[in-house]
């Protein structure tokens, strides 16, 4: 089994949905604490204020009214005059003995002072207020004392609310329920992401593609930017596929031609004439695959990356003249070749240039007319060095145009040329290589021009 294969147990779903739901149910029940915490203190502190207003209130009240204070200092026996709004009362003379009223001997020992605010004391274990007013009738001063049960704690609070407690379990088991079925549902996309990765795994097939929801949420997004990805990984499996197809079918071709002219000359072994043509033919099928593999190889380096092809400071014009000189030698349809050349160095890999220049001059004169025109010019534009090869040939038809620069592609109309199709691909690479482009304009039956741009 490969290394690198993916084991299908890597690909079952961990449960991200249990933990999601499992943090969101811990979020919610930090946030249901932290609410009830600020829900209780304030709930205590109006409790508070509500006791201790009613406690001064019911005091104020008795002390002012001097006809009830006579009834209660005088000693009824009516429990229920010293109590109000659960405000117990009590009267004691200024030594603090009790006269009337409630009776707490934990009191006694509290100070008679005529406190402007209520105090708070234990009593029984439990916390009360408590206010005194001083009254005074024609000839005594009395007492009025006050005390009203204060709010409860908080732990004595959620004591005596217990059913909130209880509620407590059945909100985290309905949060965990739902966070689980919400992640569930938001989780979906990630499934079918899953799924399809997986059965693209599985069948070799880049042609699937993931269902997009089309909400234009993040996950949609990802989607999208995932089949984009695929889109991408399919070309490129295609290209790679057309590729290896088109460079057997080059090779073929010269070798079968070698095979053929080997076993005919077997036969012809007598005759060193024929001899001779065969061995020449051999030789030229050779040179044939040697400069595809040649090709292929630099398209390698050069995709690689592979410092083959070190760049240096170079003249230009120098090479370009030289070039257009050889192409007048073995021009065979009497083509004029002219140059307009400023005088441009630049820093590139010689051997690229003269290749890159030397295909777009060869291709000039091969798709040029007999006794035609082919114009080279050279200049320097800024930080670029600007080649233009123009010539008044055959020309592109339009639909051919946007193809030229893959690799293999040949102009219908060209077959009857010999070509490999690889040329203008090279020269698009070699121009991207020395960080410029290649550009070209062409018009069917009238011409071409070829414009490449490197940077100096
Ligand atoms: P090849 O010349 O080996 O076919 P190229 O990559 O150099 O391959 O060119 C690709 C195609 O572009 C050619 O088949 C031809 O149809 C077209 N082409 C290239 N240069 C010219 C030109 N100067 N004039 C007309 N057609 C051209």
């Amino acid at each position: 089994m490969n290394q690198h294969a993916i084991d299908p147990k890597t690909l079952k779903p961990r449960s991200l949905k249990l933990k999601m739901a499992l943090w969101y149910t811990f979020i919610l029940l930090m946030i249901c604490i932290v609410f009830m915490s600020v829900i209780l203190s304030i709930y205590r502190s109006a409790e508070r204020k509500t006791a201790i207003s009613t406690l001064e209130k019911i005091v104020d009240d008795t002390a002012l009214n001097s006809s009830k204070t006579d009834t209660l200092i005088n000693g009824t026996s009516d429990y229920s005059a010293f109590i109000a709004d659960d405000v117990q009362l009590m009267i004691y003379d200024e030594n603090g003995e009790h006269v009337a009223g409630f009776f707490y001997p934990e009191l006694n020992s509290l100070p008679l002072t005529s406190d402007t605010v209520p105090a708070r004391t234990e009593l029984g274990g439990n916390s009360y207020y408590y206010i005194n007013r001083l009254v005074k009738d024609s000839t005594n001063a009395y007492y009025i004392r006050g005390i009203i049960a204060a709010e409860n704690d908080l732990t004595e609070m959620i004591k005596s609310h217990r059913e909130i407690l209880a509620t407590i379990p059945v909100l985290l088991v309905m949060a965990l329920t739902g966070g689980y079925f919400l992640t569930r549902s938001f989780l979906k996309p990630v499934r079918n992401m899953r799924r399809t990765a997986d059965e693209i795994r599985r069948s070799s097939d880049l042609s699937r593609r993931i269902r997009t929801n089309g909400r234009g949420d993040e996950l949609d997004e990802l989607a999208k930017v995932i089949n984009a990805m695929f889109d991408k990984l399919e070309n490129d499996f295609e290209a790679q596929k057309q590729f290896t197809s088109n460079v057997s079918h080059e090779l073929r071709t010269p070798v079968s031609v070698i095979l053929a002219q080997c076993e005919y000359g077997f036969d012809k072994a007598d005759d060193p004439e024929e001899l001779l043509q065969i061995i020449a033919s051999i030789q030229e099928q050779g040179y044939k695959m040697s400069g595809l593999i040649n090709t292929m190889l630099m398209f390698t380096r050069i995709e690689q990356g592979t410092e083959k092809y070190p760049k240096s400071e170079n003249d230009l014009t120098e090479t370009v003249h030289s070039l257009c000189e050889d192409m007048r030698i073995i021009d065979g349809k009497n083509i004029t070749i002219t140059e307009d050349l400023e005088d441009v160095t630049a820093n590139v890999n010689k051997e690229m240039f003269s290749l890159m220049t030397g295909n777009l001059i060869q291709n000039a004169v091969k798709y040029g007319k007999e006794n035609g025109h082919v114009n080279v010019t050279l200049k320097s534009s800024g930080d670029y060095a600007v080649l233009k090869v123009s010539d008044d040939g055959i020309g592109i038809p339009e639909e051919d145009l946007p193809h030229i620069w893959e690799r293999f592609y040949r102009s219908d109309k060209s077959r009857s040329t010999k070509g490999t199709g690889l040329g203008l691909a090279l020269v698009k690479e070699i121009a991207e290589y020395h960080g410029g482009f290649a550009e070209a304009e062409s018009t069917e039956g009238k011409g071409s021009c070829f414009t490449v741009k490197i940077r100096k």
